[in-house]
């Protein structure tokens, strides 16, 4: 009887060498090759008509092979079959298709599936590039056909050249015969009748051999009973390792902060303006978790100009006024310096002597050490700074809470790296609290999820007095018009920002930052992927392609992009001539940016150009024109951060996406919603449909596990119940209801396991 924990080897058809080979998938165990799942399946029960099909539709098709042909073309051989049902026929066409020749016999049944295109030669559709499978026919065995015909027929992704789909449904047919009826369930029985979930065994048999008359949308929608149960599983398991992390850490020494009249005061001297409802409700969530002897890890979340930032100043004048330090770091230097001019310009009006230190990678040498050795005595209480907090040698006094400042750009683990630093003394050391900020208006539940170890607090509520901010499209050839109502709005006593995808022409090939192209990059590896891949693409790899593509790409010159640098030039001696420009990006050093950013909110700037560096967090009320040339080029998170820079003080505030020729029909996309809504809420549901929570986050840096079925995005609702359901579960007590001894004993050691092998970055805190 073999057992899920076994080695695969020992599955029949498998053996050592296969073994081997399937090992490299990460399919060691016979539990990971069953939950190996299929990505697709032919619906074989009733086979569709040559005649039915429509150009354009998704297919699969199975009928008798006709004839073959390899065509030499000029440019790449094309491997033909007609295939044909009765009088019907068609064709079916490879490129580069040699391999192809002698695989197809007359009068064999094939199974093809793919795109169905009109075809010029006959009144017929062809298909190209189809994925196809030779069906059995009477001289094979009884069970391959059994498999392969009359029936839905599960597609899976090859595991090596002879380890095809036919392969696996008999090594997994096998498998599930041979484990029938003493498969291990591994959620409380209790659980799954509640949810009305089938057990284990009987969703793994449906979801590899669905019975008849399952309907194949809800196959492909991965919504069968069968699909349900091993989401919610797979989630469950994931929520359960959150819960328990969330309860170490409440079991952990921090600091417990207090607040009295004094901290109040200090507060209420500063505080510019009335708190919304939404910001005081999150500082109330703050504050109260400060209280707790226990270290706070929470993530403030609100769109661009929803008021984060002073939500955490008054967090950080807490922690200063119980004799703690505080820092607060950015993900730029332009960020960190604004922060710091606009701490001490609030502080000012304190009648604390608060001190206040700004420590970013590019203060030269000795003013590092000075700010440094400031910090260490506990002589700054205000630390203001970039991830030059984490990487110079800075050894805090007594740091009680850390603020970090638009997440999205700070990986998970250097954020675990500035919790742990130690004190320099050596004596027992609190840890600090720490509020994460972040501007991704991710749905509730995902975020509990993403960043599933903290708890969470929503500024769901604009600051009083915005006015909407006109969005619209413009093409390149209209330029001329939009610099005239730069000059118009300038004349009004605005201000503008003029923002390019990169820094300079043709001979630079680094794009801003590492964002500024992934929108396009993107697009072409989307393009080359499978057109109806329901599974959850394997995230985070494009992501890391993504660098190295547009270097080697160098896009920039081919493209003919337009640069900050050189539509500087341009426009000051051109279009905008007479208007005082600035000009900001990533390369100058930290005293340069930190000058224009200061003549810029001052007003001595009219027009910004620059490049993404101003995507996060700069606040300059009084600027009113957020024009992107090149929009087509950004992403939409990158788009809508760009357009919260403008709308922050009650003039009408425009947002204009100048494209140029070329835009592709994701662009169009993205284009399109930047213009209908305003909501980053959604905004970001939009793009997240669209490109899945691998790619908006980044797999790596958002901790997001891999996972074998479930998809945060389509599977949010069984991801909320299996949140609560973890919750229950820890707290119940063994009885009927949640679970026998023996069941909650079998649940902690699939835990255990499964965030051994899957989980184990997030496991890393
Ligand atoms: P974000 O959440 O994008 O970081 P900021 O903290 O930069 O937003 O705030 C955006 C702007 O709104 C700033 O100019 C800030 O001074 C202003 N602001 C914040 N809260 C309020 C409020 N309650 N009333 C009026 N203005 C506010
Ligand atoms: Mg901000």
């Amino acid at each position: 009887m073999n057992k899920l924990e076994d080695k695969v080897m020992y599955a029949r058809g498998v053996g050592p060498k296969l073994a081997e080979v399937i090992a490299a998938k990460g399919i060691v165990t016979m539990e990971d090759l069953l939950y190996h799942l299929p990505f697709r399946y032919e619906d074989r029960q009733n086979p569709r008509s040559l005649d039915e099909l429509k150009p354009g539709e998704m297919a699969s098709v199975i009928a008798e092979v006709r004839g073959s042909a390899l065509l030499r073309t000029k440019r790449a051989p094309i491997f033909e079959i007609t295939i044909g049902q009765g009088q019907l026929a068609m064709k079916c066409m490879w490129f580069n298709g040699t391999y192809l020749q002698g695989k197809f016999q007359a009068g064999q049944t094939v199974a093809v599936f793919g795109k169905v295109e009109p075809s010029r030669s006959t009144s017929n559709m062809k298909m190209i590039n189809p994925q196809w499978e030779l069906l059995p026919d009477a001289s094979d065995d009884a069970e391959t056909r059994l498999l392969e015909v009359g029936r839905i027929t599960p597609v899976y992704e090859s595991l090596g050249s002879r380890l095809a789909s036919r392969w696996q449904r008999k090594v997994i047919f096998h498998l599930l015969e041979s484990m029938h009826g003493a498969m291990p369930e591994c959620l409380p029985a209790a659980m799954i009748e509640r949810m009305g979930l089938p057990d284990r065994e009987m969703a793994l048999r449906e979801v590899h051999f669905p019975p008849e008359g399952t309907a194949m949308m809800e196959l492909q929608a991965a919504v069968t009973p069968a699909y349900r149960r091993l989401i919610f599983e797979e989630l469950f398991f994931l929520e359960l390792g959150l819960e328990l992390k969330r309860r170490r850490m409440r079991e952990r020494a921090g600091v417990a902060f207090k607040t009295n009249d004094k901290v109040r005061e200090a507060i209420r001297e500063v505080l510019p303006f009335h708190p919304t409802a939404a910001q005081k409700k999150a500082l109330g969530e703050i504050v109260s978790d400060m209280k707790q002897p226990s270290p706070m890890r929470r993530l403030l979340q609100g769109d661009v100009g929803s008021g984060k930032t002073i939500v955490a100043l008054q967090a950080m004048l807490v922690a200063m006024e119980n004799g703690y330090q505080a820092a607060l770091m950015a993900p730029t230097e332009i960020l960190a310096t604004q922060h710091y001019l606009a701490a001490r310009k609030l502080l000012e009006r304190s009648s604390r002597k608060y001190r206040i230190v700004l420590l970013t990678g590019s203060l030269d040498e000795d003013r590092k050490r000075y700010n440094r050795g400031l910090i260490h005595r506990g002589e700054a209480h205000l630390v203001i700074g970039t991830h030059a907090l984490i990487e110079e040698k800075v050894e805090f006094d007594r740091l009680g809470l850390i603020v970090v400042d638009e997440q999205h750009r700070f990986g998970v683990m250097q954020r675990f790296k500035l919790m742990k630093k130690p004190r320099p003394d050596g004596t027992e050391w609190a840890e600090p609290d720490v509020l994460v900020m972040t501007a991704t208006p991710i749905p509730r539940t995902l975020a509990l999820s993403l960043y599933g170890d903290l708890d969470l607090s929503v500024l769901d509520e604009l600051p009083p007095g915005r006015t909407p901010i006109v969005t619209r499209r413009v093409a390149d050839e209209r330029a001329d018009e939009v610099w005239e109502f730069v000059r118009k709005q300038v004349k009004l006593g605005r201000q503008a920002y003029i923002v390019y995808p990169v820094i300079e022409g043709a001979k630079d090939d680094q794009p801003e930052l590492d964002f500024s192209a992934d929108a396009d990059v993107k697009e072409a590896t989307e393009k080359a992927a499978q057109p109806v891949a329901r599974k959850t693409t394997r995230k985070g790899k494009t992501a890391e392609l993504f660098p190295k593509a547009a270097k080697e790409a160098n896009p920039n010159a081919k493209l003919g992009l337009k640069s900050a640098v050189e539509m500087y030039e341009k426009l000051r001696t051109g279009p905008l001539n007479g208007l005082r420009l600035g000009l900001l990006h990533g390369r100058l050093d930290a005293d340069e940016k930190e000058i224009i950013m200061r003549r810029f909110q001052r007003g001595d700037i009219d027009v910004l150009v620059s490049t993404t560096v101003i995507e996060v967090g700069v606040d300059v009320p009084n600027a009113s024109v957020m024009v992107i040339e090149h929009a087509e080029r950004f992403g939409l998170a990158q788009m809508h951060q760009l357009r919260g820079r403008v709308g922050r003080g009650a003039a009408k505030s425009y947002c204009i996406l100048m494209t140029g020729a070329r835009v592709s029909e994701q662009a169009e996309e993205r284009l399109n919603a930047m213009v209908s809504t305003q909501d980053g809420f959604e905004l970001a549901e939009l793009d997240l449909a669209m490109r899945g929570p691998g790619e908006v986050f980044g797999t790596r840096q958002a901790g997001l596990p891999d996972f074998r079925v479930a998809n945060l995005v389509r599977d949010r609702k069984l991801l909320e119940l299996a949140k609560m359901e973890a919750a229950r579960f820890v707290n119940g007590k063994p009885d009927e209801a949640e679970g026998t001894e023996a069941e909650r004993a079998r649940v902690w050691v699939r835990l255990k396991e499964a965030w051994q092998r899957k989980y184990g970055l997030v496991e890393a805190g």
